[in-house]
């Protein structure tokens, strides 16, 4: 059936969304699994991912910036909620109004965090991170050693979570993950009342001892394989169809797109589909990437525009490679993993692009006794 509208279509199924939150808490208990919803949800939208996410049971989530915690403050009123980026200058009001926790990245923001505290008993409490290898955010492990040694009784009963991040979690084999474990529990020692969190999705997956008291994954919540190397466990989530806007028969030695980089070798039709590089549809996969229609796979043929892309269908019912249909640009047959390994680059890239123009809508749950 052809569908009105000149945009594509990003649907969220909230039931595999919900599946894989609840996939990662069985693996993690019995540590807390909060969710990481950083930039918009991982790209999907926050207003779609929390609700399936809260009717499975999460109570607390990540994000990066206060704005990002203001924003979900406003849909999820009861929830824990950790601003990874810290505390910065003039933000002390915004975390107090929206009672949201900073996580102290420096001696400075623990500064400037208890002067906020201090005289104030409903102020938000703190996680601290401290870096035990990424060299990216958090406290150096002396700086921490030097605050632990320091620190005053009603300071350490409002530190509410201890965090490091693992750089290399998604190869078990490397030898960075136990060095960070074992850099993190010398500083967990110093705050042996405080709960702990050191995994993200990958972390989660290395075993039991990578747990403590909180997991924090964000990817595999959305799809993408967590683990390379080993069977996906997660369940797909997200289905984008890219919108036929129109299709054409060119003749052989006939060009298509900028440059004219694919020349067709036959004649051939061609369709195109109202997604482009402005709508994280990145340029690397011109001539590369690849879409399902019609039951098989069909490649994209010249460059990607900005607004538009343009798949080779000549193989395709020409009842249904028309206009108003469209074209799984990802989704089960064209995963997020795989569009990123045709681009070259991580599915966090894939799904954090994904575009603002892209109709979203919560997929409808599946009727009882179908499967799909
Ligand atoms: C982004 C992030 C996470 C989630 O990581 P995933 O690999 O998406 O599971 C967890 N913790 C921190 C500090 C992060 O920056």
């Amino acid at each position: 059936m052809t569908e009105p509208g000149d945009s594509s279509l990003l649907l969220i199924d909230g039931a595999a969304l919900a599946a894989n939150y609840r996939l990662l808490r069985e693996r993690a208990r019995p540590a807390e699994c909060a969710a990481s919803v950083k930039a918009d949800a991982y790209g999907l939208g926050i207003d779609y991912v929390l609700p399936p996410l809260t009717a499975a049971g999460c109570t607390t989530f990540f994000v990066a910036t206060i704005g990002e915690a203001e924003a979900l403050r406003r849909l999820a009123p009861g929830a824990t909620l950790y601003a990874l980026n810290g505390m910065a200058v003039g933000q002390r009001d915004r975390f107090r109004d929206a009672a949201i926790h900073p996580v102290l990245n420096s001696p400075q923001q623990f500064g400037r965090w208890w002067t906020a505290a201090e005289n104030s008993a409903d102020f938000p409490a703190a996680a601290i991170h401290v870096d035990t290898g990424m060299n990216r955010l958090g406290f150096t492990v002396a700086d921490f050693e030097a605050l632990c040694a320091a620190l005053l009784p009603e300071q350490r009963s409002r530190i509410s979570l201890l965090i490091s991040h693992l750089a290399s979690a998604d190869r078990p084999e490397s030898g960075q993950n136990a060095e960070q474990k074992a850099l993190f529990d010398n500083c967990r020692a110093l705050l042996p009342a405080t709960p702990a969190s050191l995994a993200a999705s990958a972390g989660l997956f290395l075993g039991a001892g990578y747990h403590y008291q909180m997991v924090r994954p964000g990817i595999a919540l959305y799809g993408p394989n967590p683990s390379p190397g080993v069977p996906n466990k997660m369940k797909q989530v997200i289905t984008l169809k890219g919108k036929i806007l129109q299709v054409r028969t060119i003749d052989r030695a006939m060009s298509v797109g900028y440059g004219a980089t694919h020349t067709a070798t036959r004649r051939s039709r061609v369709a195109t589909v109202a997604a482009g590089y402005a709508d994280g549809y990145l340029r690397s996969l011109g001539n590369r990437g690849q879409g399902w229609i019609g039951g098989q796979l069909v490649p994209v043929i010249g460059q990607v525009s900005m607004d538009l892309l343009t798949f080779d269908v000549t193989g395709i019912d020409p009842r249904l490679a028309i206009a108003g249909e469209s074209i799984e640009l990802i989704g089960p047959h064209v995963t997020v993993d795989r569009v990123a390994t045709a681009a070259g680059t991580a599915p966090y890239e894939i799904l954090t692009g994904l575009g603002r123009r892209y109709a979203r809508h919560l997929m409808a749950p599946a009727a009882p006794g179908t499967s799909r």
